[in-house]
């Protein structure tokens, strides 16, 4: 086996050569002339004059060897559906969603919105956009018109893929009326909805515009659609990150790069072989659902489960016993969903086979020392932290088990990853960190590592300006986050410096919550910070100044106003930012500058100290809220 450290040290000083080694696991149609053209940074184009395809890759490579083995395997407890595909029928899935999107008048560089539940239908159309060229943007299919709406102006689909409806805990979500809702408010308006039908809720169709899935597929059964070789800088997708400072980023993604770095993930760090299975419980929605539910795994040649449901429906067993039916060898979860299970009763982690299993990633938040000894002594297998961001597409600190076999360390995700160049830097100098334990802002030198984000969605200003110019001195990229690194070289992860709010894993914009807030009438002020909870990570509370004082005159009055405004954000954010309580006062912490104190109202929540309070305007302020809490 090779020797870590020598792996990273060679994907940086050999930079070439490293990466054109790591090509090699991908199908192309023409090798690419350069492997890594960084002459315009912090732009990089990776394979540049190389030609491929992901579908290609996740799909047509493998039915010379295994056009009868398990690819998506499909589970819902919610509808009580399980289908698996095989390589062979995946193909002909994916080939009939893009004969219908090419009829629908889809050409490459086309753009389709994919706002799709967790059913196999959402995958197809997202490999049916490759093969074809079109590119893909998935928006979470739990997300309300308002956030839906802005998605759809800034991407300007020509199509939209949708479904009658989503289902949580048995509880059916309609997306149609949300959708027609987000066309009515979006300046753009896309040309054609395809509706898949699942028969749980009525749909209102809109004729020349709103067409049946199973209609036109029917008509395009035995269409064979051929994959268009692409050069690899062009975009693959772009997935818009939780937005903090107001209009959602659409990180934008290329296609070579993206395919080069999930095949060397998935052997490297995954630990996925062909023929083996892969269990993301992530949602197609995120990152994660991108990389491994779709992509990643399919591309390594592997079966991968697509799970609509609840990890505790019908019962807390339920994953455990899919990692025994289809004898998964990876999994990937979060942190949250574990505190979940943690919840529940333990045997149901002893009740099933879990010797196929290889290891547990874990990925999305800090993994705390408690959830991590119980889940690793539960299930007796490794839990490898992962940690990584939309922009990355794939993980930028954990343990490469694939290269060398490396001790974690519980509250680390690891080291840095083969291709990035990760340094600690001082948050007002810039100054580089190299003593151990110093904290600092965590970033990345360029050349950024292929499947990295190229830019920001027709914004390159905004790319390089969000995160490229917050270190004083030179070009960095910023993760925003803080870390340390140990004098063993493996890193902590200490909290974002912006505000961003993980509720079960769901990332919230405390400014999208605000904004949504701020809309109610009564409304004049508002600050939404994130508070600490034991079950969801993270809750939202929201701090409001109100114009009309009358309207909390008693109790009742008070309930009725905070039921109203978690009913606005219900409807323009939905369910998951809705925060968990309204507090009413007079004034709210800000500085002498007029910015919101919102680290020491969250401080005071979670009953800290607020810290150093000289810049503040006005004391009373944050008294107020103490008293509220008390
Ligand atoms: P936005 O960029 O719009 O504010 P977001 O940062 O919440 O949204 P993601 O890209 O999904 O959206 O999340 C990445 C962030 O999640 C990281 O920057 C980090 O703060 C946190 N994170 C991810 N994995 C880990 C981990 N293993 N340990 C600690 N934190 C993690
Ligand atoms: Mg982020």
């Amino acid at each position: 086996m090779t020797n870590y450290a020598d792996f990273h040290r060679r994907s940086l000083t050999d930079r070439d050569a490293f990466w054109a080694e790591q090509a090699r696991l991908i199908d192309w149609k023409t090798r690419p002339a350069t492997i890594c053209d960084a002459s315009r940074p912090p732009f990089v184009h990776w394979f540049a004059g190389g030609t491929t395809n992901l579908c290609h890759n996740a799909v047509d490579r493998h039915l010379k060897d295994r056009a009868d083995q398990a690819s998506l395997i499909y589970v819902s407890t919610e509808t009580n559906q399980e289908k698996v595909y095989t390589f062979r029928e995946l193909h002909a899935e994916v080939q009939k969603m893009a004969a219908v999107l090419l009829s629908l008048g889809v050409a490459r560089g086309d753009r389709v919105l994919i706002y799709m539940p967790m059913i196999a239908e959402a995958a197809f159309a997202m490999l049916a956009c490759a093969r074809i060229g079109a590119i893909h943007s998935v928006v979470f299919g739990g997300f309300a018109s308002v956030s839906l709406a802005s998605r759809i102006e800034d991407f300007t689909p020509s199509v939209i893929v949708s479904a009658d409806a989503g289902s949580r805990a048995g509880k059916v979500l309609a997306y149609k009326p949300l959708l027609d809702e987000a066309i009515r408010l979006s300046a753009h308006k896309p040309a054609s909805l395809l509706l898949v039908d699942r028969g749980l809720a009525p749909m209102e169709r809109s004729p020349g515009r709103d067409h049946d899935w199973a209609e036109l597929a029917q008509r395009h059964a035995d269409v064979q659609v051929p994959c268009v070789w692409l050069d690899s800088t062009d975009i693959s997708y772009t997935i818009y990150t939780s937005g903090t400072t107001g209009r959602p980023k659409g990180v934008q993604r290329d296609v070579g790069g993206y395919a080069v770095a999930l095949a060397a993930s998935m052997k490297h760090i995954f630990l996925g072989e062909p023929g083996e299975t892969y269990f993301s419980t992530s949602d197609i929605g995120w990152v994660v659902g991108h990389s491994y539910i779709v992509y990643g795994p399919l591309i390594a040649g592997m079966a991968t489960i697509m799970y609509e449901g609840l990890p505790i429906r019908p019962d807390a067993g339920i994953w455990w016993s899919l990692v025994e039916k289809y004898k998964v060898t990876s999994m990937f979860s979060a942190p949250t969903a574990v505190r979940v299970l943690k919840k529940q009763d333990p045997a149901f982690l002893k009740k099933y086979d879990l010797s196929s299993l290889k290891a547990l990633f874990l990925a999305g938040e800090p993994l705390d020392e408690p959830t991590a000894r119980w889940i690793s002594d539960g299930l007796g297998v490794p839990i490898i932290d992962n940690y990584w961001q939309t922009e990355s597409g794939w993980p930028i600190l954990t343990i490469a088990n694939g290269v060398e076999k490396q001790a974690s360390k519980f509250g680390s995700p690891g080291v840095p990853m083969y291709g990035y160049d990760v340094k600690i830097v001082h948050e007002s100098t810039g100054e580089e960190l190299t003593e151990p334990d110093q904290k600092g802002v965590v970033v990345i030198a360029g050349p950024t590592p292929p499947g990295f984000m190229q830019t920001v969605w027709r914004d390159d200003e905004r790319f390089v300006s969000t995160y490229w110019s917050s270190i004083p001195g030179q070009q960095v990229y910023s993760t925003f986050d803080w870390g340390i690194r140990d004098k063993d070289g493996y890193f902590y992860i200490l909290g974002r410096t912006d505000d961003v709010i993980n509720v079960a894993g769901h990332r919230l914009g405390t400014r999208e919550i605000e904004e949504s807030i701020s809309s109610h009438p009564n409304v004049a002020e508002v600050a939404v910070v994130g508070v600490a909870d034991p079950l969801k990570g993270q809750v939202a509370m929201a701090f409001v100044v109100i114009r009309d004082t009358t309207a909390v005159h008693d109790d009742a009055a008070r309930l009725k106003l905070e039921g109203d405004i978690m009913k606005v954000v219900d409807d323009q954010l939905g369910a998951v930012a809705r925060p968990a309580r309204v507090r009413f006062v007079t004034l709210l912490p800000k500085t002498r500058s007029g910015k919101l104190l919102r680290r020491a109202i969250q401080a005071v929540c979670e009953g800290r100290d607020p810290g150093d309070l000289t810049t503040i305007e006005d004391p009373s302020a944050l008294q107020q809220i103490k008293d509220l809490l008390a």
